[in-house]
């Protein structure tokens, strides 16, 4: 069985690993020039395996008239998140279908739901270490969620009350066991209120994970064809035809795990994804001589910015902008992240030296519904690995796994029933 993978991110290079481990001829088409070069190559690498709760919360809403507001006030670059006026018209079947999710009960299922995902990849993740020995700064003392007012900390705790159950561990922290457990945020104890610590949580630096595998799954036999962009999908009697600028590749099935790309490459066979491209930023800085540096992975949901200490580099990311697939690294954005890593760790901040920062922009591709969509669709042989979001680190090892497992029917596959593309239908 010939498959043809589309996009060598996260989760189009975990399909292919997986494929192949089952048994397929594997051909991965990625119009860039190396694996991982898209959404997968600067985030912020928390595997949310306890808590992977999509952006549709309660009261999302009001975050989103916060951000056309920023956008229209000239504060624009300085704010966690924007929504640009002229990008509107075309985010709003999109956005009417994102803010109908946005419900209590609804919200609870998804996560419930992306969480089990998120737990099952950890568990992949930890089946690909044993077979391959990869290393990626991978980190064992789990995530720190920090927060900054008493309402925030509560309502995640009941949160993670639900969510976790007796399923996975995590500890309430006052402020005092917070920086007994992590001293690198001893700077800024007076403005912290607590944090949930999550043990469990694995996080890494997703790009040289992703590299390695696409180096894993070409020794064990599938091809990586780069600099190809793929420009549609014919279905055929028996197969798909996928056309690019080179010519025609032919195969029995195609995988679409082309990020925000996956939305227009089905759009012509029928399929609608719901996915629209939320920009974030990252950077990358030399932690050099810092005596106190971060050992845990730490989201911050006061600032809405995560930090990672990733070997001798932390990265810091954040911020959400739609404004369509606007490219392009904003200097203002990087000063922003700056000033975001000043209020978390306000010393270190002090000693970033700018020519030494590596900057970076991605665009999550974001479901309406908070959930991706993996496996089957309505057309024969189409499968998608697709619109993770912010989750795509802390989901790609398990749905890639899932995905394969399921276009090979095996017995005991991950049910990945309830993230069908069908449930928009
Ligand atoms: C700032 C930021 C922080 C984040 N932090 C986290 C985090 O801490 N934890 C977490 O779990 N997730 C995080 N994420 C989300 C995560 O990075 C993404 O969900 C994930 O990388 C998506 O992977 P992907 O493979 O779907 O997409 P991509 O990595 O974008 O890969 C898609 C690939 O498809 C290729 N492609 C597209 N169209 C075509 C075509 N027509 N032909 C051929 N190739 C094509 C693209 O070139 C690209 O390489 C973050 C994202 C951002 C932006």
């Amino acid at each position: 069985m010939h498959i043809i993978v589309i996009g060598a991110g996260l989760l189009g290079v975990s399909t292919a690993y997986f494929l192949k481990r089952n048994g397929a001829e594997v051909t991965v088409l990625e119009s860039d020039d190396a694996p991982a070069m898209g959404a997968s190559y600067g985030n912020g690498g928390y595997g949310q395996a306890s808590v992977a709760d999509p952006w549709n919360a309660p009261g999302i809403n009001k975050v989103f008239l916060a951000a056309w507001m920023n956008s229209l006030s000239g504060r624009a670059e300085q704010s966690a998140f924007v929504a640009r006026t002229r990008a509107l018209p075309g985010l709003m079947p999109w956005g009417i279908k994102f803010l109908r999710h946005a419900k209590a009960d609804i919200y609870l299922k998804h996560t419930i739901e992306n969480s089990q995902l998120a737990r099952y990849t950890r568990d992949v993740l930890e089946e690909i270490d044993d077979a391959e020995q990869f290393s990626y700064a991978k980190s064992d003392v789990g995530g720190l969620i920090i927060f900054r007012d008493d309402q925030s900390l509560a309502g995640y705790v009941e949160l993670s009350k639900k969510v976790c159950a007796n399923d996975m561990p995590y500890e309430v922290l006052d402020t005092d066991a917070l920086v007994k457990k992590e001293p690198s945020l001893a700077g800024i104890r007076d403005v912290l209120v607590g944090a949930v610590h999550f043990p469990d949580d694995p996080a890494g630096n997703s790009r040289v994970f992703c590299e390695q595998l696409a180096e894993a799954a070409t020794s064990r036999g599938a091809t990586f064809k780069y600099g190809v962009a793929v420009s549609s999908i014919e279905c055929r009697q028996s197969g798909v035809s996928i056309k690019t600028r080179g010519g025609e590749i032919r195969g029995d099935a195609v995988v679409v795990a082309a990020g925000t790309g996956s939305r227009q490459l089905v759009r012509p066979l029928g399929i609608r994804l719901p996915i629209a491209p939320a920009k974030g930023y990252s950077i990358s800085v030399p932690m050099n001589d810092w005596r106190e540096r971060p050992r845990h992975v730490i989201a911050d949901m006061g600032v809405h910015a995560g930090v990672n200490p990733m070997g001798d580099i932390l990265r810091v990311a954040g911020t959400a902008e739609f404004a369509g697939m606007r490219p392009g690294i904003s200097k203002e954005r990087i000063d922003y992240l700056v000033q975001l890593t000043a209020q978390i760790f306000p010393e270190f901040a002090m000693t970033i030296n700018r020519d030494e920062i590596d900057p970076w922009a991605g665009f999550r591709p974001l479901s309406a519904d908070g959930l991706p969509m993996l496996g089957s669709t309505n057309v024969d042989n189409v499968y998608l690995n697709t619109g993770h979001g912010g989750l795509g680190w802390s989901q790609a090892a398990g749905s890639g796994k899932a995905v394969a497992d399921h276009i090979f029917g095996k017995s005991g596959a991950y049910d990945i029933s309830e993230f069908s593309a069908g449930r928009f239908n």
